[in-house]
């Protein structure tokens, strides 16, 4: 599942593309994928046009004139293509297919702007969605999932992440920094990199963490996904030629999915174990 960012990077590529431009017409042939009947939702986006696109959390935020908010979320194996003359930009799930033709077999909904280029989202397992929704709505729906807060946002700090930690002593680290009532944005990929960060073996109960452990946690935390941003993520970016390849971070990944190989700290050799239902990826000799 693309985290938080992979998701900032399709963001941001979307924002210097689509910004501006009008939807002509929607078409989607998965029901689950949309939360209004087709008609109803072709109806209401026809002729909007894209104000700002956001992020929160997982999920990407499109502002339409007329107090309308498109909400995305792709779930495991989502993809966004934006394929317009000139340029591509495809974000989320790596399907090699995205990349070589649209639509395609995963293509489960289309905008269509008024100068011919399209917005589409593919997804292989179908668990994605893009739902429609007034501003206001949207707003109480965002609360009921009393989200934590955003890890790179200025009011994420030290003290705000200990109070979060002091609500949850029994929690596994990992479990705890993957859980997005605590702090989004985190997933598999990430918490795995941040604990090897902190040299914290991810199956230590939050209570057990020393202070300049929970110090190096979270500048594990603002570091490894600033980075992460940086290099566009370990997924998909921004493709003018429209060629697949894996979003840079990849080759910068210290400990995820690195099982039996070499730690490249202390030498050590790298474990795997399950925790919270998914794999996780350490060192047993730098984390302790
Ligand atoms: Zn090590």
């Amino acid at each position: 599942m693309p985290e938080l960012p992979e998701v900032e990077t399709i963001k941001r590529g979307l924002a210097k593309t689509i910004i501006g431009k009008k939807i002509a017409g929607f078409d989607s042939d998965w029901k689950k994928m949309i939360n209004r009947p087709l008609p109803e939702y072709k109806k209401i986006v026809a002729g909007q046009e894209i104000k700002a696109v956001e992020r929160r959390a997982k999920m990407l935020i499109i502002d339409l004139t007329g107090d309308w908010r498109l909400w995305f979320h792709l779930k495991l194996t989502g993809q966004l293509v934006f394929s317009g003359k000139k340029k591509k930009v495809v974000g989320g799930h790596p399907i090699k297919e995205g990349f070589e033709k649209d639509p395609n077999r995963f293509t489960h909904a289309t905008f269509t702007f008024t100068d011919g280029s399209h917005l589409y989202f593919n997804d292989v397992r179908k668990f994605g969605w893009v739902r429609l929704y007034r501003s206001g709505e949207l707003k109480e729906k965002l609360e009921a999932m009393k989200l934590g807060p955003e890890p790179l946002a200025a009011g994420f700090t030290l003290s705000v992440f200990k109070e979060r930690l002091k609500k949850k002593p029994n929690n596994k680290i990992k479990v705890f920094l993957m859980d997005p009532q605590n702090i989004v944005g985190l997933g598999n990929i990430y918490s795995d990199e941040v604990c090897f960060f902190a040299r914290v073996r991810p199956d230590r109960p939050v209570k057990s963490l020393k202070e300049n452990e929970i110090k190096l946690l979270f500048q594990g935390i603002k570091k490894i996904l600033t980075e992460a941003i940086k290099y566009e993520g370990t997924s998909f970016s921004d493709y003018v030629n429209a060629l697949g390849e894996a979003g840079a971070y990849t080759k910068k990944l210290k400990v995820y999915q690195r099982f039996g190989q070499k730690c490249f700290r202390c030498g050590g050799t790298v474990k795997r174990m399950k925790l919270g239902g998914r794999t996780s990826h350490f060192c047993p000799s730098c984390q302790k």
